[in-house]
């Protein structure tokens, strides 16, 4: 069965698919993007997926493509065409196709592209034995609250975590915090089980996953603190892990040099892990 895609009304098959070389998308990278879990053939956390599309456009003052009904109809049609049961689903909304110019062209319509991916989450190795993390400066804009398709500086501290042999980087702010990820939130748990995520605000995304790990935690009970952590906490903490749409909870043994802890899982990571499993499996 040939792996289909949407693009601007039609679904096409996925080798296929295509866009106008002047999409502002890939003439500015002006647009923004969403990844939305698939388990058991079904969106997870959809309506929040949603809502952030939706501000992103809103910052942007890019028009939504369609109505929310329709792109989720079109997003139940992709999975549908494709059969995906686990996996993610990517969409895509740009500016639209304009003669290249950097003000907002006066007639583009919005752009829509979506499009499916067979995907099982981290190796069972990785959550075994936990995930190493190397620390970059954080270079990108003063909007990493919009989930921009603009991702170079993400793009090329992914890319040296790979090269330096780890999972993912943390990028760390002027004052030597850490903000989050290349494309994750980042966590930490103190020595009194207290758990630390940067709080909300222009220098993070606002992940769904963290926000969803968060209801997850009031409900059993747990204590967070939302506020500002140093790399030096990090390195010390009893506990770290990274949260995203992908790979959901992933404990973290290393950053930098420095092993977390007795460098294997801790167990508060591990709660929380199997807290998303049953949430996303639900
Ligand atoms: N932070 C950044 C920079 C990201 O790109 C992502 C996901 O792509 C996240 C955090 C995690 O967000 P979510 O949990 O919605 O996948």
């Amino acid at each position: 069965m040939p792996r289909i895609a949407y693009v601007n009304g039609r679904y096409v098959a996925h080798r296929e698919a295509s866009i106008h070389i002047e999409d502002r998308g890939y003439q500015f990278a002006d647009g923004v993007y969403e990844v939305v879990p698939v388990f058991e053939g079904r969106l997870v956390d959809e309506e929040p997926h949603f809502d952030r599309l939706q501000y992103s456009l809103g910052e942007l003052r890019i028009a939504p493509p369609c109505s929310r009904a329709a792109l989720r109809f079109i997003c139940c049609e992709l999975l549908r065409r494709n059969d995906l049961r686990r996996g993610i689903l990517y969409m895509q909304v740009t500016r639209g196709v304009a003669a290249r110019d950097h003000k907002f062209p006066a007639a583009a319509k919005s752009a829509l592209v979506v499009t499916t991916k067979n995907y099982g989450g981290p190796t069972a190795k990785l959550i075994e034995e936990g995930a190493r993390v190397v620390t970059i400066p954080d270079i990108r804009w003063a909007r990493c609250d919009i989930k921009s398709i603009s991702l170079l500086p993400n793009v090329l501290g992914k890319q040296e975590a790979i090269e330096r042999g780890a999972f993912e980087a943390w990028l760390i702010d002027r004052e030597g915090n850490v903000t989050e990820g290349t494309s994750t939130n980042a966590w930490i748990v103190t020595a009194d089980k207290r758990v630390v995520t940067r709080q909300l605000g222009n220098a993070i995304l606002a992940g769904v996953t963290r926000a969803s790990l968060r209801k997850l935690m009031t409900a059993e009970g747990y204590e967070l603190e939302e506020r500002p952590f140093s790399l030096a906490e990090a390195k010390n903490a009893a506990e770290a892990f990274l949260t995203s749409s992908t790979s959901l909870v992933l404990p973290i043994t290393q950053i930098d040099d420095s092993r977390i802890a007795d460098g294997k899982p801790g167990p508060m990571t591990r709660k929380l892990r199997e807290a998303m499993l049953s949430y996303v499996n639900k």
